[in-house]
């Protein structure tokens, strides 16, 4: 037996613990990855449904004034696009809304 064999043996030992440290490590940062991305596509669900009382459902909504998303705060909605204070309106019959 060569030494070198000997010496690359207990290399190959080390690289297979690297490896199993890279593949936890990677694994750890994939699960924290798609808990990010769900939690950021749970977090745009801002945009819910709103009861029209003219279409007689729950329909998605848009701001008036540019006819974009709205963007629901605590206490106030925005437009997201111009971000001032969004009066929001029904995307089928284009009627006020207000819950
Ligand atoms: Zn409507
Ligand atoms: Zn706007």
């Amino acid at each position: 037996m060569i030494p070198m064999f000997q010496l690359s043996g207990e290399e190959e030992i080390d690289y297979g613990m690297l490896c199993i440290y890279i593949i936890v490590m990677f694994v750890i940062v994939l699960v924290l990855y798609i808990l990010l991305y769900l939690y950021s596509r749970f977090g745009k669900k801002e945009s819910r449904k709103h009861y029209c009382t003219y279409c007689g459902k729950f329909t998605s909504v848009e701001s008036k004034c540019c006819h974009a998303d709205i963007e629901e705060l605590l206490f106030k909605k925005v437009c997201s696009r111009c971000k001032k204070d969004a009066v929001v309106v029904c995307k089928r019959c284009k009627k006020i809304i207000v819950d």
